[in-house]
């Protein structure tokens, strides 16, 4: 067998299971808030969400709304009716000792996500998503988990509305993986369900396996990778932990076969900070849980919801929009709308103003300037709109796109003034005509042997004059104005 597998050409096999934490003001099941950020541990619970005896379970809209407008997005199929159920297991991250979670009926089926990897498209199937509850949060204290002095529990977390997002094994390399979390992140966003700057909002679990690399060509056999061993990989934060985490796994699987091991069936954790994977436990199968429907939580109907609830124009075509509306290339679409904030006000600005203008303004200067501070449009804090202002103030040429650049947009970014404030402050307001002529007669009377020179022949002289102005009007003037006006007045 070893010198049959270490000749053969490996191929990864790749799906991911991702948690994702919904916005939404309260708990799944209880009224808690699940805005906890800045909460003392423990604060935002309530008999529900501790799972006290005779506290009872109500569902929030809010989060169902959400998986619904997930599926929406993914082409899932939405049942007429979808169910909870107990997964039971203890852990003190669990008051209950059981997660309320979806198991046979969960709220979307059979969906997909395009990806774009390079210049490959790939359709990566979406299993299934379904909305269950996050488990409070455990912090070791003087250690890790197996070497902690002792560990501390805090339940705010218990209770936050998650949608668990399973693919297909369809992805064939760590990058695939990577391209997909960042557009599905893009869709959640559109979507509004979702914040990325939340600590925790997107979790991944990674199943790899190595198969021969013949056997994926064309159509894949189900039993040929139902029987290959395969690992599970927790404790992924972020597209790019995936992709290191898989990789790692890549090359470790492969060292194995290649030196006619057995890849162990087995669940592993990434560790971050080491850059790699380890050993955790051997994996439970399903019926350790003893799945059993909750009584307390009646089946739903969701069948209405689907027609009732709208979903917003999605990236990828509102990139191919962008493209064909306002003639933008490949890339100034693709930055314009990797959120759904930044396309909005793309589109405001261009409405009202100049699309060339606004892509400039948008595209290159605001986001330009954003990334050399490593800011986030979310950075911002609501306070785009502001920028529309300045970008009123150079499309009406009161103030010049020198000035709008390098000091009003740099003074809103660094010291959040308004527009119209640093243009006062700074006294920017382009000079008016009359201004201007007066700069341009006291410039003529100041300097007689530039004047001279001038009428001598010497067009360099004209230059000098054109500085002499601009320096009088503080940059404010137009540098061809002036040349036009001291020929004029020196004819
Ligand atoms: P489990 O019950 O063990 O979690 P599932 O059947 O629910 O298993 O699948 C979990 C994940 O494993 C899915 O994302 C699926 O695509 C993926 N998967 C299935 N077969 C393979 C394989 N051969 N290699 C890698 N991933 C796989
Ligand atoms: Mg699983
Ligand atoms: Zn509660």
């Amino acid at each position: 067998m070893s010198t049959q597998a270490a000749t053969e050409d490996l191929a990864a096999v790749i799906g991911l299971e991702v948690h994702v934490q919904l916005e939404t003001d309260t708990k799944i099941f209880c009224g808690c808030s699940t805005d906890a950020a800045d909460a003392e541990p423990n604060t935002h619970t309530c008999p529900t969400c501790l799972g006290l005896p005779g506290a009872l379970p109500v569902l929030n809209e809010g989060a169902v709304e959400a998986a619904v407008r997930l599926g929406k997005a993914l082409h899932a199929d939405i049942p007429e009716r979808t169910t909870f159920h107990r997964k039971n297991y203890f852990y003190p991250d669990l008051p209950k000792g059981f997660q309320l979670t979806q198991y046979d009926a969960p709220i979307c089926q059979d969906g997909e996500l395009e990806v774009r990897v390079e210049d490959r498209r790939r359709e990566i199937g979406i299993t299934r998503a379904h909305l269950e509850e996050d488990p409070g949060s455990l912090q070791h204290v003087g250690g890790q988990i197996d070497t902690a002095d002792y560990t501390k529990v805090d339940y705010n977390r218990a209770g936050t509305p998650l949608v668990e997002i399973v693919t297909e094994p369809d992805f064939r390399s760590p990058d695939e993986t990577r391209a997909f979390l960042a557009k599905l992140e893009e869709v959640l966003e559109y979507l509004g369900v979702y914040d990325a700057e939340r600590d925790g909002s997107l979790r991944v679990d990674a199943n790899i396996s190595m198969v021969p690399a013949d056997e994926l060509d064309g159509d894949v056999d189900a039993s040929l990778l139902e029987e290959a061993n395969r690992t599970e990989v927790k404790n992924i934060s972020s597209h790019k932990g995936a992709q290191q985490a898989l990789a790692y796994e890549v090359t470790r699987q492969r060292n194995a076969i290649q030196r006619g091991r057995e890849v162990e069936q087995e669940t592993r954790h990434w560790d971050e900070s080491r850059g790699i994977t380890v050993s955790m436990r051997s994996k439970e199968a399903e019926k350790d849980y003893r799945y059993f429907e909750e009584a307390d939580l009646p089946p739903l109907e969701v069948s209405d919801w689907k027609e009732r609830l709208e979903i917003p124009e999605l990236p990828d075509a509102r990139r191919e929009r962008f493209r064909e509306e306002y003639g933008l290339s490949a890339e100034a679409a693709s930055k314009l709308t990797s959120t759904k904030e930044v396309a909005d006000f793309f589109e405001d600005v261009a409405e009202q103003y100049d699309p060339d203008l606004a892509a400039t303004w948008v595209a290159d200067n605001l986001l330009g300037e954003l990334n050399y501070r490593d800011m986030a449009v979310t950075d911002l804090g609501g306070r785009l709109s502001k920028f529309e202002r300045l970008v009123e103030l150079v499309a009406e040429d009161e103030i010049t796109e020198k000035n709008a650049r390098e000091v009003v947009l740099r003074g809103m970014l660094d010291e959040g003034q308004t527009p119209d404030e640093i243009v006062e402050a700074e006294d920017l307001g382009k000079t008016s005509g009359d201004e201007v002529q007066a700069a341009v007669e006291a410039a003529i009377a100041e300097n007689p042997d530039a004047v001279a020179d001038y009428e001598s022949g010497d067009e360099g002289a004209i230059n000098f004059l054109v500085g002499q102005v601009m320096q009088k009007t503080g940059g404010s003037a137009d540098p061809g104005q002036v040349n036009g006006l001291l020929r004029e007045e020196l004819e």
